[in-house]
């Protein structure tokens, strides 16, 4: 390289070290201004930070301050109350207690700030502080110490030996401590004993009152006994118009009379807490038809229907005091018709037996289609003199005590009572007894010989009641008001027709000599026309168990001629066919049963003359089916004859099948003359001959 070049390499490098040197000189001026600028913002924070040291200082003085001016004030404040207050930390050591705390240890030196709960406990027994009754001491410190260690410590009373009570309560903080309050309940204890003897003074009294009503309303009832029986004897004798007047007020006025002081020593002797419940065996459905049987005139000449809808499922024998249950029902019946101008009145009977106690829970209700009570009144209504005033109401009289004392009876059966109404369309009083069952129990049964029954009645409620006892007891019965409807029926073969006449006067009449028995209940059996086909009369309420019993008078004595009446037993549907083929030109009435439970069942709601029983059917077989009907067939109705139909054919199997009750005994396949035969044999004197009049089946 040339020296030239040289001198401008250098001056080159000379070049670039300078410019380098000043790059790095502002680098480092920079450098040294942003620090400079950062020296002083700390020097300002530092001075800052200073001042708020100082600020946050005094702050925290003034806090402390008002910290224990308020914790001065606090404490004033609690040493000023009366009750005793003290403060536990979690190891159960005093950390403070006001003077009143205090002041029960009567300047003890060792119940201060710093002393155990266990010791206090001590310190309270031992030294007679507390009086600890029939506990002791050692049991009442355990008591107290358990109760301590609880969550949440339930309060307690203390007593001290000068006779005040304090009630400890003691609640337990987050952290453990326990804040302890000793409250000076003394005034209140006498208070609450002043009290409670003031109530028995006052009970007492009323007792002494009731029983003071009791007895008058006793001696009261034996001269009102005279009045009306001289009322009634006097209007047996010959009076003036005028004087029968009088005696019918005198009668009037003392029969009313009597139901106030009835009422009034009811509800007194209740009061007085003299009446004992009995606890006889009785018929409660029986009980129920007596009463209702009582109100039936009152119904009837207000054109009410009354029935009655007992569960038939349920027992009518229980153990309870019949007369007592009878007043609430009638006093529900009673109320229930008085308030009702027209439509129905129902008692309904439910129970729920349970085995496990041997007693049933009933539910007895009184439903009617009456004038209601207001949304208002009905709250009070089953409290004394509680009579809903209004215009329509105060023409009926009555003691107002009536439904108090149902309710109180109903309380004294361990009870409850209940009612729900809407004014204008009716009012539902019902009660809830669990009484002990009385003896076994049969539902009630049909009469055989009743497949098919129409009960013709205007009024629904009652149909429906009749309609569903018929259904609950295996019949098939169709309800109807009246008709068309009932004629057509009647073509089709009912057998039997139970007819309300009161709700549908006439109708009997109308259906009388077409064959088909007719029962006929009436509240006034004079009042049905006479009639000439068979039927029964009836007199209204009666028990479902009492129509049920009346109505074999119907089926025996009906007198009127009928078909025969003819059970086959075959489970081969085939074989129904061929048996129906073979005797289609007979005139008999024939049913199929399907298998041997069919079959008993058929024999019961059918009542058949003549039973062909197949001996192998499921379910039950034939031999089994017939030794049941056999228990059944009581001795009125005579023993049916029954054909056994088999396939067994050998010798053996026929003395097997009589043993089993049979009388008769076919082979299959079955023979047309043979069959013919038996029904021939059989056919009873009191049905059709068996040549058929007009059309074949
Ligand atoms: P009373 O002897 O006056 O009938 P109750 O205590 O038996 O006394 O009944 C009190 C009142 O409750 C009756 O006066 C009547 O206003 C109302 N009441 C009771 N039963 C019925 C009812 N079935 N329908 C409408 N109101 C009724």
């Amino acid at each position: 390289m040339s020296l030239a070049n040289r001198l401008i390499e250098e001056r080159r490098g000379r070049l670039a070290a300078e410019r380098l040197l000043e790059l790095k000189q502002a680098e480092l001026f920079a450098a040294n201004r942003k620090l400079d600028k950062h020296a002083r913002a700390l020097s300002d924070e530092i001075t800052v930070t200073r001042a708020e040291n100082q600020r946050v200082k005094s702050d925290l003085s003034a806090a402390q301050e008002q910290v224990e001016r308020t914790e001065r004030r606090l404490w004033q404040s609690i040493e000023t109350i009366r009750d005793g207050f003290a403060f536990f930390n979690v190891d159960q050591e005093m950390i403070m207690a006001n003077r009143a705390y205090l002041q029960v240890f009567d300047g003890l030196e060792i119940i201060k700030p710093g002393v155990n709960y266990v010791t206090i406990l001590q310190m309270l027994t031992d030294e007679g502080i507390v009086d600890t009754g029939d506990l002791g001491p050692g049991a009442w410190r355990q008591m107290m110490t358990l109760r301590l260690q609880q969550d949440a410590p339930p309060p307690v009373t203390i007593q001290l030996w000068n006779g005040e009570y304090i009630k400890m309560i003691d609640q337990r903080g987050p952290d453990g401590d326990i804040v302890s309050l000793g409250l000076n309940i003394t005034a209140n204890v006498a208070h609450e004993a002043e009290l409670r003897e003031a109530r028995q003074i006052a009970e007492d009294a009323n007792r002494a009152k009731s029983a003071f009503l009791a007895n008058m309303s006793h001696e009261i009832r034996t001269p009102m006994n005279g009045v009306l029986g001289m009322a009634e004897v006097l209007r047996d004798t010959p009076l003036s118009d005028e004087q029968t007047l009088f005696v019918d007020t005198i009668k009037g006025s003392a029969e009313a009379l009597l139901v106030i002081i009835n009422d009034v020593l009811d509800y007194s002797k209740i009061e007085a807490g003299k009446l004992d419940l009995a606890a006889a065996p009785f018929d409660l459905e029986q009980a129920i038809h007596e009463v209702l049987l009582l109100m039936q005139p009152a119904a009837t000449a207000k054109g009410l229907s009354l029935s009655l809808d007992y569960d038939l499922f349920l027992a009518a024998e229980f153990i309870g005091d019949p007369g007592r249950l009878r007043q609430v029902i009638t006093n529900l019946v009673g109320n229930a018709v008085k308030f009702t101008a027209q439509g129905h009145v129902l008692v309904r009977v439910t129970g729920v037996p349970d085995a496990a106690t041997a007693r049933t829970t009933l539910h007895i209700s009184v439903e009617d289609s009456g004038i209601g009570i207001p949304k208002d009144k009905i709250d009070h209504i089953f409290g004394e003199f509680n009579q809903v005033e209004n215009e329509r109401n105060r023409q009926f009289d009555g003691s107002g005590l009536g439904l108090a004392i149902c309710a109180r009876l109903v309380e004294l059966m361990q009870g409850e009572v209940w009612v729900t109404s809407t004014p204008g369309e009716g009012s539902c009083f019902g009660f809830k007894v669990t009484l002990r069952n009385g003896g076994a129990y049969d539902a009630p049964s049909l009469p055989l010989g009743f497949a098919d029954v129409l009960v013709l009645d205007a009024e629904p409620s009652s149909a429906a009641i009749w309609a569903r006892h018929f259904s609950q007891a295996g019949v098939r019965a169709t309800v109807c008001d009246g008709g068309q409807a009932a004629q057509a029926h009647l073509q089709q073969g009912a057998d039997l027709v139970l007819l309300d006449h009161d709700h549908l006067p006439g109708a009997a009449a109308k259906i009388d000599a077409q064959g088909v028995p007719i029962c006929v209940l009436a509240a006034n059996p004079s009042d049905v026309a006479p009639l000439e086909g068979p039927h029964i009369i009836l007199q209204k309420p009666l028990s479902r168990q009492a129509l049920f019993s009346k109505l074999s008078a119907l089926d025996h004595g009906g007198g009127a001629p009928r078909r025969m009446r003819v059970l086959a037993a075959e489970d081969n549907k085939t074989n129904q066919l061929v048996f129906r083929k073979m005797v289609q030109d007979m005139a008999i009435d024939l049913q199929f049963a399907d298998n041997g439970r069919e079959a008993v069942a058929g024999f019961r709601r059918f009542a058949p003359d003549l039973i062909f029983m197949d001996i192998s059917m499921p379910l039950m077989d034939g031999k089994e089916a017939t030794q049941a009907i056999r228990a059944l067939e009581t001795q009125d109705r005579g023993r049916c004859p029954i054909v056994a139909l088999t396939a067994h054919a050998m010798e053996g199997d026929r003395d097997q099948i009589m043993m089993a009750g049979l009388d008769e005994y076919l082979t299959k396949p079955l023979r047309k003359a043979e069959i013919r035969q038996q029904i021939e044999r059989h056919c009873p004197p009191q049905a059709m001959p068996l040549v058929k009049a007009q059309a074949a089946e």
